[in-house]
């Protein structure tokens, strides 16, 4: 038990055997059962985190466990020489709910990186090799994703990266028309940006992103690996702006906790690429399809979209209700949320929060988000309200 403790000497056993990469691990969690997890010292957190908007059904739920169980029992994995009748399901159920039925076509990959990677390669097989993306969006931190993201503090030590990305103010229409010309071969947006702090793109961007895209017949890609999968009270953001992009990324909530990514490419953008030109061992494992099929289905059969905007528009209300001098605002759509304080976040606020039991992301500058499991309950959003105040409280008279 020594190398899962959350205390000094635990924290000794990951750093001999694990890279820092996100330096100091938080918590030690090893159970979760619906929106809750435990740590290694036994105390119970609402997760409000989600794995960063992934465990779009909670953690353990008995379809996700059953449809891996039973996968796993029959067939593990194919690679992508042969195809299994669950991939292919997937791939017509995920058509199915964007609307695309008739139009769409699926790549499958691993992660929101990989998804984004492959969506500017596939940008490439246009013929171009421009690409405009927008200050503060993320993609990604494989390089080809690292290019597109548009934050410099992760970019830096990188250099150089993949030529022929230009970066845009987000939510900016004119300066968007302004970058993209007929040598553009993709815009890349966020129709929310989620590691940016949850800003929502401004109304009618999405649709002059569509019609400026159209007009020089470049690809749009919308990357809604944050905002896909019924995270903002739509199966789609796409859908609630009215607008059918070229490209759709998509990972995280998909897998419902495995690894699964997916393109979503529609029409023409659906055909570029040719057999050979991409591709990835695990891409379309059967085990992580059988896992998204139950998200799917589980979404559906439980009026999880509806359920969804119900609850973020109460956490909002509440959050936007909340008479605490910290707290400035609430902005997002549906549970990807991001509570606006008057003050720079801190890693305080995530400790006070978590003391309290509720596991929360805090993103700089000034943002806590909430991304939690879209089965999150009534009583556990109303607890969280309940609490907020008093845990601010505490990084208030602490610091
Ligand atoms: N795109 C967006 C919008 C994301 O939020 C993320 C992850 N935070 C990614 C891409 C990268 O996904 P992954 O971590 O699965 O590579």
């Amino acid at each position: 038990m020594d190398a899962l403790s959350s205390n000094a000497d635990g924290r000794q056993h990951w750093q001999s055997a694990l890279m820092d990469n996100y330096g100091t691990p938080g918590l030690t969690l090893v159970r979760g059962e619906g929106a809750r997890v435990w740590d290694a010292d036994g105390a119970e957190y609402v997760d409000l985190v989600g794995g960063i908007a992934v465990n779009a059904l909670g953690h353990a739920h008995p379809d996700i466990v059953a449809a891996v169980t039973e996968q796993i029992t029959k067939l593990g994995h194919t690679s992508n020489l042969y195809v299994n009748p669950v991939t292919v399901e997937l791939a017509e159920a995920l058509l199915d709910v964007a609307g695309l039925a008739a139009q769409g076509k699926v790549l499958f990959v691993n992660s929101g990186a990989e998804a984004n990677e492959a969506a500017l390669k596939i940008s490439r097989l246009t013929g171009r090799t421009k690409v405009v993306a927008c200050e503060g969006a993320f993609h990604g931190r494989t390089m080809g994703s690292l290019s597109l993201t548009g934050q410099p503090g992760k970019k830096q030590p990188f250099e150089p990266l993949v030529p022929g990305v230009v970066h845009v103010p987000f939510g900016d229409a004119d300066a968007l028309r302004a970058a993209v010309d007929t040598d553009t071969a993709a815009v890349f947006l966020e129709p929310i940006l989620g590691e940016g702090g949850v800003i929502p793109a401004p109304d009618g961007y999405l649709q002059a992103a569509r019609e400026i895209t159209k007009a020089t017949g470049t690809l749009l890609v919308l990357d809604e690996v944050q905002t896909g999968i019924g995270r903002t009270g739509d199966w789609f953001a796409f859908q609630r702006a009215g607008i059918v992009p070229d490209l759709i990324t998509l990972a995280k909530g998909l897998g419902g906790g495995l690894p699964l990514g997916a393109v979503i490419g529609v029409g023409e953008a659906g055909e570029l690429l040719k057999p050979g030109q991409h591709g990835t061992t695990f891409g379309g494992n059967p085990v992580c399809c059988a896992a998204g099929l139950a998200v799917l289905r589980a979404i559906s059969r439980d009026g999880l979209i509806d359920h969804v905007s119900r609850v973020g528009k109460d956490i909002a209300a509440g959050v936007e209700d909340m008479a605490h001098p910290l707290v400035k605002g609430v902005r997002g759509a549906g549970l990807l949320i991001g509570i606006m304080l008057n003050e720079p976040v801190s890693p305080a606020v995530a400790q006070a929060a978590q003391a309290a039991g509720y596991l929360v992301n805090p993103v700089a500058p000034d943002t806590i988000r909430l991304a939690p499991p879209l089965i999150l309950s009534q009583e556990q959003a109303e607890g969280f309200l309940a609490a907020l105040p008093g845990a601010l409280d505490t990084t208030t008279t602490k610091d």
